[in-house]
């Protein structure tokens, strides 16, 4: 069904091409890039994304779970698809949509491998996935001598990359943990390396990995919020480009007096006479409920027009005493990185957060 809305997601394909190269050139000749395009491609949209990335030559796409990659191959991606989170229960979707799950424990391995052997798979794409301190998913290190003698063998799987995930990539500040990380791993791909006699793809790095740890770089790294315009810091950051403008309408201007109360609950109340703006993004919309009451704002001609009273499911309102506007003209909710990292820290959250929590109904445009 098409979409009506009139709040919407400008995509920039451009500068999505803009950082995907900028981030692949910092990684040596050679180096295999995956992009990382879970959760709707961080909230903007998954298909375009990929169809793009695809044609600029990525060699890989990795998504949280199955769904997820069926819509990118009901949509004509062929690059294949590492699903990072992969169900023991959608392992036949998975098959049948030619997706590769990563397997991340002797449950898992043990489960795709009878299930391999049941539907008669021969060498079927399967990554494994280690522990090196995050303690999230993954195989750990004394798991390895048994995780080799269920594969080493085995003709109805083959294990196309064994991979890692570090924990504070971004934060220079745990460097001596990061690179522990980094030669726990290597010493497990070691290990790998010298009982399966096939080549096999490793990959460690997101994008802070690829900033920070050329030396975690291995086969191939694995690119997500950067693709999308946020690097670990602010100088980083002001090497990508920006990839999502978040814009909307002024749907209604009132006056308000002196003591009238504003939005849910009386949570502001003016002290003269106000120009208020409403506008249609709530809080079901990512427009999250800590940036009400005077603490987010939006841009209208130009100008900041701050937050006032409680945000609402589907709306905010704004000052706009001291704007020449009118009902109708452009709201700019963000169209920059800077503004996404501000919301951030009002929301006491991360880019990543505010990037996915733009809401589904959102309409998106790509420019
Ligand atoms: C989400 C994710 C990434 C991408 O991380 P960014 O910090 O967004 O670059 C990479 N690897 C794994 C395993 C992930 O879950």
């Amino acid at each position: 069904m098409e979409n009506h809305h009139v709040t919407k997601l400008e995509i920039s394909l451009s500068a999505l091409k803009h950082n995907y190269h900028y981030l692949k050139n910092k990684t040596k000749p050679g180096t295999k890039t995956l992009a990382v395009v879970k959760a709707f491609a961080y909230g903007l949209e998954p298909v375009n994304i990929a169809k793009t990335l695809e044609k600029e030559g990525v060699d890989y796409f990795g998504v949280a779970y199955a769904d997820e990659g069926i819509k990118l191959r009901e949509n004509g991606i062929k690059t294949p698809i590492l699903v990072l989170h992969a169900q023991v229960s959608n392992y036949d979707l998975l098959i049948k949509h030619n997706l590769e799950p990563n397997i991340y424990s002797l449950y898992t391995l043990k489960q795709f491998i009878a299930f391999a052997k049941e539907n008669h798979l021969e060498d079927y794409p399967i990554h494994l996935k280690f522990n090196s301190g995050l303690n999230r998913l993954g195989f750990n290190i004394d798991e390895v001598e048994e995780l080799i003698q269920l594969v080493q063998h085995n003709k109805n799987i083959k294990i196309v990359s064994a991979f890692s995930h570090i924990a504070a990539s971004e934060d220079l500040n745990e460097k001596e943990f990061t690179e522990k990380q980094i030669s726990t791993f290597n010493s497990i791909i070691t290990v790998l390396r010298s009982k399966l006699k096939h080549h096999f793809v490793v990959h460690m790095s997101n994008t802070s990995g690829v900033i920070n740890y050329p030396n975690a770089h291995f086969d191939m790294v694995r690119l997500g919020i950067g693709l999308y315009g946020f690097g670990n810091d602010t100088e980083e950051t002001a090497k990508l480009k920006n990839v999502a403008s978040l814009k909307s309408v002024i749907s209604q201007i009132r006056t308000v007096k002196k003591g009238d109360s504003i939005s849910y609950n009386m949570a502001f109340t003016a002290q003269k006479e106000e120009k208020i703006a409403i506008i249609p993004i709530g809080h079901a919309d990512g427009f999250s409920r800590p940036l009400g009451c005077g603490n987010g704002y939006v841009t209208i001609h130009g100008q900041k027009a701050y937050t006032s009273g409680n945000i609402c499911m589907d709306m905010i309102l704004v000052n706009v005493t001291n704007i020449d506007c009118k009902e109708g003209d452009e709201v700019v909710i963000f169209n920059n990185q800077q503004t996404v990292e501000e919301f951030a820290t009002i929301c006491h959250t991360i880019s990543y957060e505010i990037l996915t929590a733009i809401s589904q109904r959102i309409k998106k445009t790509f420019i």
